[in-house]
């Protein structure tokens, strides 16, 4: 999967959310334009890459010269110039950033979304494709679906956009219209409250998870190693669950006793053993020491992975995109020991974690691997980056039945258990 599009253009490389917002803003604008029949978000923000290097629109209309000057007069648009085909105009952005332009006509809207979406790799495919149909790819009408169909594919979602192996195995009839979605999503896997950094309470948290539809809410905040977070001793976690108990009645988001608790160097977890028969949800995760070596890191989360309980793997590499290159780790052996287990990797949707990437999802996927997707939300409204971290599942192709908070609350409760009490 490649990260680079359109060679050559330059300017802000932009975390994904940013990318996100930044054309919220603009196809709004874009859209009070007369002339401005559809405009749709395209580019690698459409396929929710990690970081976007130019944002991209595709604008059906007639009248490019009139919805030219109107993009202009937006106050974060510095000037609009030609672009490098005729059906495309680059707005260059007060913040040194690219706006690409794709103008089209109603009847090849789809066509021209389709090549303003996918990788240049997914996009060469389709061109071979369509050559040795005797067509050309833009001269195809209609929306995608009917562009793919022309191709004798069915549409695929942008998100796998990326030039793999997509092509091949949808043209021999995988389907992909089952990846995991949002609404699959039963419960909140990794959350913080005031207990620990939370700027939230426990019942604050529990009705922002009812708003979203969601079964249950895990309450994990971090261990006591995490003085630096507000990690909690085995006393205050108690005095946490009688607040859980208290409040259980009157919720009816399931609330889960669970802690975030530090891999320490030594690969031991930091979880007061009285506590462990009592918890539901053991999250994992590397906090401190990111620059051990590699031998020091893989022996460290092979051991954690190792524990004799089940445990989720938080936040697995420790990157922050664009800020924290990840962890150096043998992962293939850590892989090893995650599918010994017990233990699942989480999929963190904190926009700048994004963490673990879909192509090492993918890789782990490919071992049998489970899943669990979260927000490592440490205020309510983050709740809603369970969404990232949908979709970064979407790209590694996950389905539901790979993702263990996909399950109703008793039998996610079940498969995370970290011991048995048989
Ligand atoms: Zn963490
Ligand atoms: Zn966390």
């Amino acid at each position: 999967m490649d990260e680079g599009e359109h060679e050559g253009s330059s300017g802000a490389r932009r975390l994904l959310d940013d990318a996100r917002r930044l054309t919220t803003t603009l196809v709004e604008h874009v859209r009070l334009a007369p002339e401005v029949r559809v405009v749709h978000p395209a580019g690698a923000t459409r396929r929710w890459l990690e970081i976007v290097e130019e944002l991209s629109l595709v604008i059906v209309t007639e009248q490019t010269a009139a919805v030219r000057a109107h993009v202009a007069r937006h106050p974060l648009v510095a000037e609009v110039a030609d672009g490098d085909r005729a059906d495309v105009a680059l707005a260059r952005l007060t913040d040194g950033g690219t706006l690409r332009l794709w103008f089209t006509p109603a009847k090849r809207s789809g066509a021209t979304q389709i090549v303003a979406t996918g990788s240049p790799a997914h996009v060469a495919g389709l061109r071979a494709r369509a050559a040795a149909a005797g067509r050309d790819l833009e001269a195809i009408e209609g929306l995608e679906g009917a562009v793919y169909a022309a191709l004798g594919l069915p549409w695929l979602p942008p998100e796998i956009r990326d030039g793999d192996d997509e092509l091949t195995r949808a043209a021999a009839g995988e389907r992909f219209d089952d990846l995991v979605t949002i609404a699959d999503i039963t419960g909140a896997v990794h959350c913080h409250t005031v207990y620990s950094d939370g700027k939230n309470t426990i019942r604050q948290m529990a009705e922002a998870a009812g708003e979203r539809g969601l079964a249950f809410l895990t309450i994990t905040d971090h261990s006591k190693a995490a003085h630096y977070a507000g990690g909690i001793d085995d006393a205050k976690l108690r005095e946490q669950w009688r607040e859980i108990e208290r409040l259980q009645p009157g919720t009816e988001v399931r609330l889960v006793r669970g802690t975030e608790a530090d891999i320490l160097a030594d690969g031991s977890l930091d979880v007061p053993a009285p506590a462990l028969p009592e918890l539901e949800l053991v999250i994992a995760s590397v906090h401190t020491r990111h620059k051990l070596d590699q031998d020091g890191m893989t022996r460290r989360l092979v051991t954690a992975m190792r524990q004799p309980f089940f445990k989720v793997w938080g936040h697995a590499l420790g990157r922050m995109v664009l800020r924290r290159d990840p962890i150096d780790v043998r992962f293939e052996e850590v892989l090893d020991a995650v599918v010994e287990g017990p233990a699942a990797i989480e999929i963190n949707g904190d926009p700048n974690r994004l963490d673990l990437d879909p192509v090492r999802v993918r890789q782990a996927h490919a071992r049998g691997v489970r899943f669990v997707l979260s927000s490592d939300a440490h205020a309510a409204g983050e709740l809603d980056y369970l969404e990232n971290a949908v979709a970064m599942a979407r790209r590694a192709r996950l389905r539901p039945a790979d993702i263990l908070n996909t399950l109703p609350p008793d039998e996610f409760l079940a498969a995370v258990r970290p011991v048995s009490h048989r």
